[in-house]
């Protein structure tokens, strides 16, 4: 059986070690000391906002938005439909309710003419939840507007998208808050782990708070609000400080990844995952979209995959196709339109991991070639 190709493993280099290391020879092995600072500064100066607050993971990150957000038992969230169900769960963790916004072709991302039909609906929402999937920007302009003219905050989930810029900005800038994630297989990763990004310094120290189990300013354990075990412990910082050199660098190596399928798939009725061209995606991972009526499905082309050793994996399944959401609110451009349902039936996330070698993507290229002609 040949070596068992990716989907998106983690890519270490060494450096991490040293950070671990130290942490090790001061003794701060704790949930917090010298790298947990210094990964919330390096990472703050890198995407260009002002504050950051590391945590356990990109899911406690976006609770934390959710609650700053206030919303309450009953109150509506405006939620992306085509995502990880870890953007949406926190608005039922503090008993919200998820309405979901359809997504369009130039980027898979929440469709802002949907979302104008969301908030005319729903003026009293309390955030608007966008993720950019697969490490594209949404059209932030025109969903920005939205929010300003209906006076809803904006929550940026980019756990998929460290790195990627629209109109030369990061996404994590645009949301009044803002989640990344490090989990295992995100462009970079701490093993598991995530951050809340804002500029405003209140939240970020109020995220802090939360994080490490609401204690009050006194000598004693005194609470006077419910509190959480949030924050990212220092071992794991360590891993994020050596991983974040090289961002850069694994971004470059998942964009050639991407070009190649592209450049393969040229003369095919594939389409490789879009995005607007004053965006550019940290091509987390790629993916194809097979034609409308072609004969093949991404289940047949998963199937055979498998059987070489090689990981591929279906589209996220939109939000309101899921059981635990029936009854949720889902708007869409027209009530026959269901962009998100369209891309998962066509779709499917192929091998992007870091280490792939060229003979490696070779093989799973001629793979899918002989399905798709
Ligand atoms: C990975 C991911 C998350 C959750 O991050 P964790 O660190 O695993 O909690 C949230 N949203 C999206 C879109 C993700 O891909």
């Amino acid at each position: 059986m040949n070596k068992r190709i990716y989907l998106s493993s983690p890519t270490m280099h060494g450096l991490e070690m040293k950070y671990i290391q130290e942490a090790f020879d001061t003794n701060w092995v704790a949930p917090l000391g010298k790298n947990v600072d210094e990964f919330e500064k390096e990472m703050a100066a890198y995407i260009g906002v002002k504050h950051a607050a590391a945590l356990v993971s990109g899911t406690s990150a976006l609770h934390l938005a959710i609650k700053l957000c206030g919303v309450k038992p009953g109150d509506i969230v405006i939620c992306s439909d085509l995502t990880f169900s870890a953007t949406v769960n926190p608005v039922s963790y503090e008993g919200g309710i998820q309405v979901f916004v359809d997504s369009e072709y130039d980027t898979w991302n929440m469709d802002p003419r949907a979302l104008e039909i969301a908030l005319k609906k729903y003026p009293q929402a309390k955030a608007v939840l966008v993720a950019h999937l697969y490490g594209t920007p949404a059209k932030m302009d025109e969903i920005l507007a939205l929010c300003e003219q209906y006076h809803v905050p904006l929550i940026e989930d980019a756990a998929e998208s460290l790195g990627a810029t629209y109109k030369d900005r990061q996404t994590g800038t645009f949301g009044k808050y803002s989640a990344l994630s490090y989990n295992g297989n995100k462009i970079i990763t701490t093993s598991g782990g995530g951050m809340f990004l804002s500029d405003d310094e209140a939240a970020v120290k109020k995220v802090r708070f939360w994080a490490t189990q609401s204690r009050d300013p006194a000598p004693h354990y005194q609470h006077s609000e419910i509190g959480y075990n949030y924050r990212m412990s220092n071992i794991v910082a360590g891993i994020g400080r050596g991983q974040l050199v090289y961002l850069n660098e694994h971004i470059q190596k998942k964009k050639q990844i991407y070009e190649t399928y592209k450049k393969a798939f040229e003369e095919l009725p594939i389409q490789m995952n879009p995005h607007v061209e004053c965006s550019e995606p940290n091509y987390w991972l790629s993916c194809m979209l097979i034609d409308k009526d072609y004969s093949v499905t991404p289940t047949q082309i998963r199937e055979a995959l498998e059987k070489e050793n090689i990981e591929s994996r279906p589209i996220w399944k939109p939000m309101h196709l899921q059981p635990v959401f029936e009854g949720h609110g889902f708007i869409a451009i027209d009530k026959d339109t269901d962009v998100g349902g369209d891309i998962f039936s066509r779709g499917l996330c192929l091998p992007s991991d870091i280490k792939i070698t060229e003979e490696e993507q070779e093989r799973v290229i001629s793979i899918i070639k002989g399905f798709i002609k």
